[in-house]
């Protein structure tokens, strides 16, 4: 999708610290890390919010949560534990609007969330 940051990243128009990359998702270090690990877990398709997800999407968005898990593994973060957020629209804190997930540790985190 045009002006879209995510898109243009997973298109390599726009550079991001590449983790991960397959033919259906990708994984970026946050420019703006709110923990020592802060990754983005991102479905290269164009999907607004999670909202917009349909039964079609069921696999890709599996596959998220097993990207997941590997990726906690080679951070280390097995035992001390991990956040895996998604924002779902702007009164959540969405700002990028194609889905993705927050996966954040190496730090204690509180309950509830801010
Ligand atoms: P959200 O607020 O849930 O939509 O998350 C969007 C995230 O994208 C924020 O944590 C931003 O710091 C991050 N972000 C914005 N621009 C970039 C970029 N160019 N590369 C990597 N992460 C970014
Ligand atoms: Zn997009």
């Amino acid at each position: 999708m045009d002006n879209c940051l995510f898109c243009k990243i997973a298109g390599g128009e726009i550079d991001a610290e590449m983790i991960y990359s397959d033919e259906q998702l990708m994984a970026i270090k946050d420019i703006n890390p709110q923990a020592p690990t802060h990754l983005l877990i991102i479905p290269k398709k164009h999907i607004s919010t999670l909202m917009n997800i349909e039964v079609s999407d069921k696999e890709l968005m599996g596959s998220v949560f097993t990207l997941a898990k590997s990726l906690a593994q080679e951070n280390d973060l097995e035992v001390s534990g991990f956040r895996l957020v998604l924002n779902c629209g702007s009164g959540a804190g969405q700002s990028v609007f194609h889905i993705h997930f927050h996966l954040l540790g190496g730090r204690p985190m509180k309950w509830p969330p801010g």
